[in-house]
């Protein structure tokens, strides 16, 4: 047998639970390499937030160091997720020097629990002057600390939060435990009107993401992917997606060994991969953890996008996180499933067996949809980015108009609810005549799927599927969570009140989901969220269709908002200016940027192209009439040879044009003003210059052509 032979039988494949979460220092490794009383400490930390004393801190950080160096780790770093997005971290060595040629492996319980990372170009939205550039990076040890491995490798990471010198929230971990918390507050206080033995709740989250790859050096090539993680041109080939063949298909051996790859990485940190897949788009791929806590379920999120693109890299492989990379493609989006499940183990979006629990999860399901109409614009604002609103209402991807789908049978339970039909007799389940309160328990797997809708009920969770699949989930969640939260704080004032008025619980709580219903209806849609008629009928119901970021953005800045997030302690009155203005920024940043990339993309890469190849259509009709050739035989020629001018030319006029915007949009004095300037302004020559330069990629010599066509990008071979 030859070595390519042996190489290429199925690998023995461990089982996934020999590996699981080795590379945590969870509670396993815990037991093994600290006291009893460490652990007690940082459970403790874990649940009250109570803060550890040094020594204490001290004697972690020699078990967790043990531990890593057992593992092979040289370096530790903190963790973090700041507000552009990406994770950030900042290497140090656990190697200290005692002589010349003497040195020890030591770090501090002060390292663990505190840095000072030099802070001053993340974003801060004018938090954080420069002559007080300060932040410092705290430890969370709600979040276990990890070994991430690299080809030339191991390193010890401490997930921390991110804070302002000043105390402000600069990543998004406080906030969004901050909005969970509240969250399973007043849910708790809402499950007690119906069993008082419920005192806790969770947020129960699952992210499912969607992703492109592409060959490294195929993507090196590209600029506009390097530098803006999309391209800026490029034609469709003639096999696109037409046929649609590529959706659960067989997934190509490249990408097979990668994703198993990756998928292990990701195991040996607990995070828990369960499915994979191809989607619809050539190129384009899923894979989807089981749902765990929101917190963890995002921290988790952030984490895998790491690994991924490590994995990557040893496979020469790049994965495109952009929403909408390539032009008449899908794009990719990252479903979050949402559900709140209490300590009694009951799933609120799961219709029970009896009356009572559905008078419950009725109460949870109406209050989402009252909660989402209330804060269509919040909710919307809480999904934009500059990549999203190339997917968003384009045609494979929820509109930008946000609704709630709910299926045919739950549609039928509101009417009948509204129209006061409730028959609280226990009935027999019958799938024709639906009694409110007897909604059947096959729900969930009757429950029809609208892959259209921005907010669809799947049996027993929301999706939440027009969040992007570059986007950090916090910026939805903490959204989605405090409107909830809100929603059902005020659910239970008004019960309250009127069973002080002496109307009996199950009347109160009947009488004011039928207003809810009444109020809120609006925006349940059921129909395509693609078609063109839906944004016609939204229009008609009064639902906004808010295209753009910047002006999106602007939710963040009504009082509506600021009461929301401040008066229920989510964010200070900085925080949120901060962030929005954070938004604003990364926004016209991204313009921006696009626009000088695509710029040089045309200088360097279009134009030279197209004039080589002018210069040979002319040499070939200067020879042809030479050798006395009619003109008549070299008309396609010349056709050529003009079309390629004005194209150029086209190109020229525009691109001056561009950069005169952006010069005029930079001189605006606020980041909303700029924002909206390189939206209305700028990018609007985006899709004027791509048409002249995807006009020339058709027109001119495949050899000629510079940069690599969506056919070598998007097909494995
Ligand atoms: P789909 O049809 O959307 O692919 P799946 O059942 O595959 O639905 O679930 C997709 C994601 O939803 C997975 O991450 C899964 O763990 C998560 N999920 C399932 N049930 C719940 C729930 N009750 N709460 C939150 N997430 C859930
Ligand atoms: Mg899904």
């Amino acid at each position: 047998m030859s070595v390519s032979q042996i190489s290429n039988q199925p690998k023995k494949m461990k089982q996934i639970s020999e590996f699981f979460g080795e590379n945590i220092f969870g509670p396993q490794a815990m037991a093994e390499y600290v006291s009893k009383d460490a652990i007690k400490a940082v459970n403790e930390a874990r649940n009250t937030g109570k803060s550890m004393d040094r020594k204490m801190a001290d004697q972690i950080a020699d078990g967790m160091k043990n531990w890593a160096i057992s593992k092979g780790a040289t370096h530790y770093t903190h963790w973090f997720q700041p507000l552009r997005g990406a994770t950030a971290e900042k290497h140090d060595a656990f190697f200290d020097p005692t002589g010349i040629d003497t040195g020890v492996e030591s770090f501090s319980g002060k390292a663990l629990v505190q840095q000072e990372p030099d802070a001053s170009s993340f974003p801060n939205g004018g938090i954080r002057n420069t002559f007080e550039a300060r932040g410092y990076s705290a430890w969370d040890p709600s979040s276990p600390a990890f070994i991430m491995e690299k080809a030339s490798g191991k390193t010890l990471c401490i997930p921390t939060i991110f804070v302002a010198y000043t105390g402000e929230a600069l990543d998004y971990k406080a906030p969004l435990i901050k909005s969970t918390n509240f969250l399973t507050k007043t849910t708790t206080e809402v499950c007690q009107l119906f069993d008082a033995k419920v005192k806790n709740a969770k947020v129960s989250l699952g992210i499912e993401q969607e992703y492109f790859l592409v060959d490294a050096e195929l993507y090196n090539k590209r600029p506009d992917l390097v530098f803006a993680g999309r391209t800026l041109v490029g034609n469709m080939p003639a096999k696109g997606q037409q046929l649609e063949d590529h959706y659960f298909g067989s997934i190509p051996d490249r990408v097979y060994n990668y994703m198993t790859d990756f998928e292990q990485e990701a195991l040996k940190l607990g995070i828990p991969l369960k499915t994979r897949h191809n989607e619809v788009a050539p190129g384009q791929f899923e894979c989807a953890p089981m749902f765990e806590e929101a917190d963890v379920a995002i921290d988790h999120n952030s984490l895998l996008m790491d690994v991924m693109q490590n994995v990557a890299n040893r496979h020469n492989l790049k994965v495109i996180w952009h929403e909408k990379p390539f032009k008449g493609v899908n794009g990719s989006g990252k479903h979050n499933n949402w559900s709140i499940v209490t300590d009694t183990g009951v799933n609120l979006f799961s219709p029970g067996q009896s009356p009572q629990d559905n008078l419950q999860f009725l109460t949870f399901f109406i209050n989402t949809i009252k909660a989402v109409y209330d804060n269509a614009d919040l909710l919307r604002a809480s999904i934009a980015t500059a990549a999203n609103d190339h997917r968003l209402g384009a045609n494979e991807a929820p509109p930008a108009i946000m609704s709630v789908f709910i299926g045919s049978t739950l549609s039928e339970v509101l009417n009948q609810f509204e129209a006061d039909k409730v028959s609280k007799k226990p009935s027999r389940v019958s799938e024709k005549t639906i009694n409110v309160y007897r909604i059947p328990e096959i729900l969930l797997d009757n429950t029809d799927r609208n892959r259209t809708s921005p907010f669809a009920f799947t049996g027993n969770k929301f999706e939440f599927r027009a969040v992007g699949s570059s986007d950090h989930c916090a910026n939805a969640i903490i959204v989605l969570n405090t409107i909830m939260a809100n929603q059902l704080a005020n659910f239970k004032k008004e019960v309250d009140a009127l069973m002080k008025k002496k109307i009996s619980k199950t009347e109160a709580i009947e009488q004011i989901l039928r207003g809810y219903i009444k109020s809120s209806k609006k925006i349940i849609f059921e129909g395509n969220g693609y078609g063109d008629e839906w944004v016609k009928e939204a229009a008609k119901r009064g639902l906004n269709n808010i295209k753009t970021t910047p002006y999106a953005l602007d939710a963040y800045n009504t009082k509506k908002t600021h009461d929301l997030f401040i008066n229920n302690g989510i964010f200070t009155t900085k925080e949120l200016e901060a962030r929005t203005e954070i938004k604003f920024e990364n926004y016209l940043l991204k313009v921006q940027i696009e626009g000088r990339i695509l710029g040089e993309l045309v200088k360097n890469y279009v134009i030279p192209s197209a004039v080589n190849y002018q210069k040979q259509l002319i040499d070939s009709i200067e020879g042809l009439a030479r050798i006395g050739h009619a003109k008549s035989t070299t008309k396609a020629l010349n056709e050529i040879a003009k079309e390629i001018s004005e194209n150029v030319n086209a190109i020229w006029e525009n691109n001056a044009k561009m950069t005169e915007e952006r010069r005029k949009a930079n001189n605006l004095s606020h980041a909303d003003k700029r924002a909206k300037a390189y939206c209305d302004k700028v990018k609007p020559y985006f899709e004027s210059i791509r048409e002249s330069a995807d006009k020339l990629e058709e027109l001119i010599d495949n050899d000629a052509w510079k940069l690599p066509k969506y056919r070598d990008l998007l097909f494995f071979k």
